[in-house]
């Protein structure tokens, strides 16, 4: 199973022609669940590749990676980050999971909360929800937008076109200052959805998981499909793509996100920072003195 070679089919660099109905959630690239076993060693096989890339990463201190989950509820997000970065050291990533903005942040621009989190050099940053969210929740609930304490001659029919551009000019900025920027939003079906509020609502250790507001944010289902669609047709490029990875099977869905994230690592000129010919001389000067003790 050549699990580098299927990415490609999930990527989107360029939106203009991107229609969700031509992904199906429960995509599994042919393989079919009788590969789970395989699937496993493929994702153990990943999360390796990904922690000694990471390893590289924090010691050459040049680059840094931004990884963005986006999804609708139970699609998963939350397993794939712990199933995927399992490995990695926990002192070079950081995972930030945005709710509702608090009032603070509300005084202020949507980017500032994110900005604060941003991965530095050497770093990897999980956002868990994101800026995107201004283009997501909000645009399917107009009320939020409302509560956003913007000048009034600036809320117009624009609004969402001049986010993607901002988001756009953002990430432009980032992955020019050398943050790698790649974007994974979860294709989860309505019916698999279902599924999994039902079993959280069926399995007492899974209770706690479900929330009402899920439900009623199911009811807006079709709009947030619209709101993902033309999300990733206006923010899907080059240098920060989209991910629009099969959600229906969870097995899947953490063996292209793992796949993923080593392909951006290995997109960078990850390598361990070398001595120079004074420094290896005073590692030799060292060696002798501990020698002499
Ligand atoms: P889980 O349900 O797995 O704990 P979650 O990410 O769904 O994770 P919740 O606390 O259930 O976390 O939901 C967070 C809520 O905050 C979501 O409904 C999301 O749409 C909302 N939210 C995030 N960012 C914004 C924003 N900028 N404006 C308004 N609502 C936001
Ligand atoms: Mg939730």
């Amino acid at each position: 199973m050549k699990i580098d070679k299927l990415l490609s089919r999930y990527r989107v660099e360029h939106g203009k022609h991107f229609h969700l109905k031509d992904h199906d959630p429960a995509d599994t690239h042919g393989l079919g669940s009788e590969l789970k076993p395989q699937a496993k060693e493929l994702l153990a096989d990943g999360v390796k590749k990904l922690a000694d890339l990471q390893d590289i990463l924090a010691a050459q201190d040049r680059w840094g990676l931004l990884l963005i989950f986006q999804a609708m509820d139970a699609a998963g997000k939350d397993g794939t980050i712990k199933h995927v970065m399992s490995g990695v050291n926990p002192q070079g990533v950081d995972v930030w999971s945005f709710k509702t903005p608090t009032a603070e942040e509300l005084h202020h621009g949507y980017l500032w909360r994110t900005s604060k989190c941003m991965p530095g050099r050497g770093q990897i940053g999980i956002f868990n929800r994101s800026y995107y969210e201004e283009v997501l929740v909000v645009r399917v609930h107009p009320e939020i937008l409302e509560n956003e304490n913007l000048p009034k001659t600036l809320v117009t029919k624009d609004i969402w076109r001049e986010r993607f551009e901002d988001i756009n000019n953002f990430e432009r900025y980032v992955t020019r200052n050398g943050i790698a920027v790649v974007k994974f939003f979860l294709h989860l079906s309505k019916k698999e959805q279902k599924k999994r509020f039902l079993e959280r609502l069926d399995t007492p250790d899974k209770n706690w998981k479900f929330s009402a507001a899920d439900i009623k944010e199911r009811e807006f289902w079709n709009d947030y499909q619209q709101a993902y669609e033309e999300m990733i047709q206006h923010t899907a490029s080059a240098h920060a793509p989209w991910y629009v990875v099969p959600a229906d099977n969870k097995w899947f869905t953490r063996l292209v996100v793992a796949q993923a994230v080593v392909d951006a690592l290995k997109d960078m000129d990850l390598k361990y920072p070398t001595v120079s010919r004074e420094e290896k001389a005073a590692l030799a000067k060292a060696r002798q003195q501990l020698e002499k003790e």
